[in-house]
């Protein structure tokens, strides 16, 4: 049997892949199975944040990869205790805790506001505020907080004690703060799977207020949109809030699974020994190829990635076939008169990989793509799209 009737035969049935068996990339580039090279502008949903093989990143993982792999979370290691004092120091987070994916990370997220309120409210202040349309993971609490019925489905019940309102609605989400015993506020600052949506100013500004002024948590889920994704270092310093929990993964280790829940003053001390913990969190390999990827992600390297975005969105803004361009940074959403699907087959047949989001071509480039690996991707999307 070939990769793909193999995978067919014995992989669970999760996933409708692509028809294409991906073998081995360098910087921007990957190349299939027949040796086709592709421009990748998905970075495996915004995880390879500086592209395949990065040689900084290669270096700090190889180098703690021969050193030592692995010690479970009952002893000290460097890489784990320097990334998170690196994550403090760039967010003003006074804590954070590690584990290996953007589900565990808002895991941790939900159990850490469900502790601050039973503590300071009481133990049947547990509700959680988020958003219709939103995503945040598919564990079975991650689902019930994802505002999306179409992921319940057949997984019911859920975990209760999530509230939905829509983007944009203040009203219900003020609603939901006086009648209910809410613990937490969660949301995307640009909401990925949802379509590449990013939420208003005046919204987030308006749900930090609401939070800050009832002592309910503002809990982001930065999976997606976090380190460096956004042009900012994380998507919420965009919106000029001062959230209580920010929760990513995806990008943070640069290929390598990590999760990272950023606990901000309010939280630092809710957690207390035994009352979370994770066996891989922290692992010191995927930390050390962290450390690698946020030292990067300064004022100079966010600036290119907003001139990356300028780029892409003014030379896309008005062709044929583009109907309309949203998101942040280097996480943008192009809404196409095609069918979708048509656009990606396209892109695909000549070179170029970008990925969806509902009915829109999603594009999440490395973050440190050439400008001449840029245009050419850029062109075949452009004619893609043309109807
Ligand atoms: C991808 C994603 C998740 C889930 O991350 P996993 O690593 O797949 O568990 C959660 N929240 C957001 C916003 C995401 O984009």
């Amino acid at each position: 049997m070939n990769i793909k009737e193999l995978d067919k035969n014995y992989v669970a049935n999760t996933y409708a892949r692509f028809p294409i068996e991906l073998v081995s990339g360098k910087g921007s580039k990957l190349y299939d199975s027949d040796g086709k090279e592709y421009i990748d502008m998905g970075t495996g949903i915004g995880v390879s944040a500086f592209g395949v093989g990065d040689e900084e990143w290669v270096k700090a993982v190889t180098e703690q990869l021969t050193t030592l792999q692995h010690t479970s979370n009952l002893y000290y290691t460097a890489p784990c205790a320097r990334l998170a004092e690196l994550l403090c120091t760039k967010t003003g987070a006074k804590k954070v805790f590690f584990s290996n994916s953007g589900a565990e990370a808002n895991e941790c997220a939900i159990k850490a506001a469900r502790k601050y309120a039973a503590e300071k409210k009481g133990a049947d202040f547990y509700k959680i505020i988020t958003l219709n349309n939103s995503f945040h993971g598919r564990t079975i609490t991650t689902l019930a907080a994802t505002g999306q019925e179409s992921f319940h489905k057949d997984f019911l019940p859920l975990t209760e004690g999530f509230l939905y309102a829509d983007a944009g609605d203040l009203e219900t989400v003020e609603k939901y703060i006086k009648e209910e015993k809410v613990a937490a506020i969660m949301f995307e600052t640009v909401q990925g799977e949802g379509g590449v949506v990013p939420l208003s100013k005046d919204f987030v500004s308006g749900l930090a207020k609401l939070a800050e002024e009832n002592d309910v948590l503002l809990v982001v889920d930065e999976v997606q949109t976090g380190n460096g994704r956004t042009g900012a270092l994380y998507g919420y310093m965009k919106y000029g809030i001062n959230p209580d929990i920010v929760s990513t993964a995806k990008g943070i280790g640069g290929g390598l699974p990590l999760g990272a829940t950023m606990l901000f003053e309010k939280t630092e001390n809710v957690y207390t020994p035994g009352s979370h913990g994770s066996t891989f969190g922290g692992n010191p390999v995927s930390c050390a190829g962290a450390i690698s990827i946020i030292e990067r992600l300064d004022e100079a390297f966010l600036s290119e990635v907003e001139k990356k975005s300028q780029y892409i969105i003014e030379t896309l803004s008005g062709c044929e076939g583009v109907k309309s361009i949203s998101g942040l940074g280097l996480m943008l959403g192009i809404e196409t008169e095609k069918d979708v699907n048509e656009v990606l087959s396209y892109c695909q047949q000549n070179g170029v990989l970008p990925i969806k989001a509902k009915n829109k071509l999603r594009l999440l480039p490395p973050l440190n793509i050439s400008f001449e690996d840029l245009e050419k991707a850029i062109n075949i999307i452009k004619k893609a799209c043309e109807v």
